[in-house]
């Protein structure tokens, strides 16, 4: 992509709306534009990000088993009424009229949704064990949408139902989504600490919550510190195999609870003094294991091998996407900007070009760009006629991992300059070289 080309509407001044430092750098970044309270428009950079974010956690759904499919925004109110939640959920429901009359709703989640399209299709054993998963924008009509999209109302989410005929292949469901998990938030270069939680509105007993630490975190967390030196399962973790070792390994060694469900007496005899950590932390994802609260009311039934009828066993697992954003931010920038971990960087490299106009320079950027093209790095080419001071602090701004800067007074001794935005390191080398160290 040439910046001429693009669009990227970067502020100079620091939004005065935005309290935490994701929020102020997505903003001035140009990703981000607020249309309502807690309502975003993804600017083109915002959106490759969350075009990422979201191909991370699909390849890991599909790697644990789980099938995509996709639901729609709006539903039916008597659906939520055959569960009993329509009444519940209260005032962070979106309710909605048509011209009929018939009531609609902006799905906070899709519990009875997924559990109607099961029934209409699934009664035996055979199709089971069966996961599937959509991502897709929920509204929630929070008291207090802030932070950026952190605490967003309309906010996209990735979430995942299994259906089982017994609590042991229920279980074992759950344990496939609580590795995948693990590796998703991995791959994105966080540590999110899978903590013991309530389950809320959701349901059921056996919850947790995925928690990044940062100190901006919306909720107070307590944890033993060799928790975050467990190892993450890679790519080669078998989801055919019994994964509760390692679920076991996550859950039991460890003390690791949000407030809501933290024992302090618990977390004092299970943990030594030293490795005792209070934090905060912010929810990336949370799973459910919840059995037939919905299939039993809703009817959802299967048959076993012996013939009989009953309600499927059931878990959902949710992922906030666009909370992803802010979370990657928040554990990853400094004074300058923004610090994209790899796999998640809107572009890959940027070109920053000190004298559009000058034949060998033009002739390396363009040389440079087509290279990285073709090796699938996704350059941002800076060709615009902007000062090299203007050039640098947006490139630190946006935060892409390296930098190639290529201007005539190194190009008449052979060399371009590369650096590196996570470290701030600079080497002036030759541009076959720094094309060979970014991987093109
Ligand atoms: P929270 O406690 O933060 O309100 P929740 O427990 O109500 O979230 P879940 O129902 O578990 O949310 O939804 C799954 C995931 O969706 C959460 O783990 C979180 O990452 C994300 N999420 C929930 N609410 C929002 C929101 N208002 N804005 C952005 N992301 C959200
Ligand atoms: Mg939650």
């Amino acid at each position: 992509m040439r910046l001429s080309r693009f669009f990227l509407p970067l502020l100079k001044e620091t939004p005065s709306e935005a309290q935490i430092v994701s929020h102020r750098l997505m903003l001035r970044a140009g990703m981000l534009r607020q249309e309502a309270a807690g309502i975003y428009a993804w600017l083109p950079l915002g959106h490759r990000v969350l075009r990422k974010i979201e191909e991370i956690v699909r390849q890991e759904m599909d790697r644990a088993g789980a099938v995509e499919l996709l639901m729609p925004t709006l539903q039916l109110a008597d659906l939520w009424r055959e569960s009993g939640r329509y009444d519940d959920y209260g005032a962070e429901m979106l309710r909605i009229t048509d011209r009929h009359e018939r009531e609609l709703l902006y799905g906070p989640t899709n519990e009875e949704m997924i559990t109607e399209i099961f029934r209409a299709y699934v009664r035996s054993y055979k199709a089971l064990p069966l996961n599937l998963y959509h991502i897709q924008w929920k509204f929630r009509d929070e008291q207090r949408p802030r932070f950026g999209v952190m605490r967003g109302r309309e906010f996209l989410m990735k979430d995942a139902y299994s259906f089982d005929l017994d609590e042991a292949g229920g279980k074992a469901a759950y344990n496939r989504m609580f590795v995948a998990y693990l590796r998703t938030f991995a791959r994105m270069g966080l540590k999110a600490i899978p903590m013991q939680a309530e389950s809320g509105p959701i349901g059921g007993e056996l919850s947790h919550e995925f928690i990044v630490l940062a100190q901006t975190g919306e909720s107070a967390v307590y944890l033993d510190r060799r928790i975050l030196d467990l190892p993450i399962p890679d790519e080669t973790v078998d989801y055919g195999s019994d994964l509760a070792g390692v679920v076991a390994d996550w859950t039991g060694r460890f003390y690791a609870a949000t407030e809501d469900v933290h024992d302090p007496s618990r977390f004092e005899a299970r943990t030594p003094e030293d490795d005792r950590v209070t934090a905060r932390g912010i929810e990336v994802g949370q799973t459910f294991f919840f059995g037939d609260k919905y299939s039993k009311p809703m009817k959802a039934v299967v048959s076993g091998p012996d013939g009989v009828e009953r309600p499927a066993q059931m878990g959902s697992y949710g992922i906030g996407v666009s909370r992803l954003l802010g979370a990657i931010i928040e554990a990853s920038h400094d004074e300058a900007g923004i610090i994209w971990p790899e796999p998640v960087a809107p572009f890959g490299v940027g070109i920053v070009s000190l004298r559009p106009g000058d034949p060998a320079v033009d002739a390396a950027c363009e040389k440079a760009y087509d290279a990285l093209t073709a090796a699938g790095k996704e350059p941002l080419y800076d060709d615009t006629d902007d000062r090299p001071g203007a050039k640098f602090a947006a490139m630190d701004l946006i935060g892409l991992p390296w930098q190639l800067i290529i201007g005539p007074r190194g190009l008449a001794e052979g060399q371009v300059e590369l650096k590196r935005r996570a470290t701030g390191e600079r080497q002036s080398v030759s541009l076959a070289r720094a094309l060979e160290i970014v991987g093109a």
